[in-house]
């Protein structure tokens, strides 16, 4: 990052953003150093000044003050829900695990671990720390208080539970949709009818509840407007996902947790649509020009679950170790369709769609069989040779799932699974030399 912009961004980041937004604030400053000397996220392809991503995530982090100083009301969410709806309303989105999950990058979550363990919300097997440390600062009064809150029932009951701590503890309005267990799909063994119908109403009524506690009018030709932009985003990502297909795989093995976190805080932005495309730009021409990311390319992994983010390190130390890439994880799988924009129903709809298709969301929201035909589509696409699951703690309903899918694998496969336990947002679970071992040990003497 060249000096000009970096006293550029120094310099909108000065001046007093609130009490409750000092960790926020201190990220920003903490990635705009990282960027400054490290070239921030997914420095990936030609050396450029400032990429497109890491561009798009200091504008994040810069909205939540700017927004408070023009009076734009901030509506929290989690990391299962677009922001479209909310920039189509005018409102600014804060995607919570920014922070709860952002933070066990450089281990600082930690010591809010620590304190809530100390309060006794719940244990590590219990609750997830992907939300814990949040429920801590909190209590500390370091968290961020934003005008409305906004949360799902899904991916699990861990988030569900600490979003609605969270809503108690401050009072702050909120409105939580209930993702249905059934498929919308008439040709899929679990299909109900009332599927769509059930979640297309949760939507408007998310739209009467937005305008009532807002001044924001809902605005049909501006919210059709936003979701084609994510269209934009979205046709990119998913001809980025064809791309992976290629031998050797073309992008090194974080990538698509960047595309993910792309749709996931800024969809519905023309930055999305910018940083989407260079992750699929980069792709194409690494796939024209035979380049992968992981020289001479031995081993193709899936990792059909979230990643270790306390381990910054362990996905460059696999590729550089074994030769071997991981193709994406759960979250960076991002398969959601374009919207249908032709009406203002269709979109409805298609809001829906979205939703229920979400990362993770698609696969863990009801039976068991959503999930192994996931991966075992996964595994046939992507020309994959293991499958490694590091399963966190508190993550019940994938744990439960995992055994069952890894022989499924193995009878139609034949590929080995590594399963294991660990806690991917506290380095002193499961040691970072511990989970090494474990995947050295897997890919040495059974994959290899
Ligand atoms: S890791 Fe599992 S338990 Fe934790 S928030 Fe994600 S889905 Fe929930």
């Amino acid at each position: 990052m060249d000096k000009e912009l970096f006293d550029k961004y120094n310099k909108l980041g000065r001046g007093n953003w609130g009490k409750d937004l000092t960790i926020w604030k201190t990220m920003y400053r903490g990635f705009l150093s990282q960027t400054k000397s490290e070239g921030g996220f997914f420095s990936i392809g030609k050396s450029e000044g400032l990429n497109p991503f890491n561009e798009m995530l200091l504008n994040t982090f810069l909205d939540i003050p700017k927004a408070r100083k023009e009076g734009i009301p901030v509506i929290m969410h989690p990391f299962n829900y677009e922001p479209e709806l909310f920039f189509a309303m005018n409102l600014a989105p804060m995607m919570q695990e920014i922070i709860s999950v952002g933070l066990a990058f450089v281990h600082l979550n930690e010591p809010y671990i620590d304190y809530i363990n100390k309060i006794g919300y719940g244990d590590n097997p219990t609750l997830c720390n992907a939300q814990r440390p949040f429920i801590s600062m909190v209590m500390q009064g370091a968290a961020p208080i934003p005008d409305l809150l906004f949360y799902l029932s899904t991916p699990c009951n861990s988030l569900l539970a600490s979003y609605q701590v969270y809503q108690q503890l401050t009072g702050i309005p909120s409105y939580n949709i209930d993702v249905p267990y059934w498929a919308y799909d008439q040709d899929n063994e679990f299909y109900d009818k009332k599927t769509m119908e059930y979640m297309i109403n949760q939507s408007k009524n998310l739209i009467t509840w937005l305008e009532d506690n807002t001044k924001q009018k809902f605005d049909a030709y501006k919210f059709q407007q936003t979701m084609a932009i994510v269209n934009e985003s979205r046709e990119y990502t998913l001809e980025f996902n064809e791309l992976l297909k290629a031998v050797p795989c073309p992008m090194p093995s974080i990538t698509g947790f960047g595309v993910f976190l792309t749709m996931v805080a800024r969809a519905g932005s023309p930055e999305a649509v910018k940083a989407t495309k260079w992750f699929h730009d980069t792709a194409a021409e690494n796939v024209k020009n035979g380049i992968g990311a992981v020289p001479d390319e031995k081993i193709r992994i899936a990792w059909p679950y979230t990643h270790v983010f306390f381990d910054v390190g362990l996905l460059s130390w696999i590729e550089q170790t074994f030769n071997a890439v991981v193709i994406m994880d759960l979250l960076g799988h991002y398969k959601v369709l374009p919207y249908n924009v032709s009406t203002i129903e269709n979109c409805f709809r298609s809001l829906a769609l979205g939703t229920l298709d979400a990362s993770m969301v698609c696969t863990t929201r009801g039976p068991m069989e959503y999930y192994i035909e996931y991966l075992l589509n996964y595994v046939k696409d992507y020309k994959i040779d293991c499958v490694i699951m590091p399963m966190h703690f508190a993550c019940k309903h994938v744990y439960t799932m995992a055994r069952v899918t890894s022989e499924a694998i193995r009878e139609e496969t034949g590929i080995p699974t590594l399963i294991f336990g660990v806690d991917s947002y506290d380095s002193r679970e499961v040691t970072s030399e511990e989970l090494k071992s474990k995947i050295s040990e897997f890919l040495t003497h059974i994959v290899l």
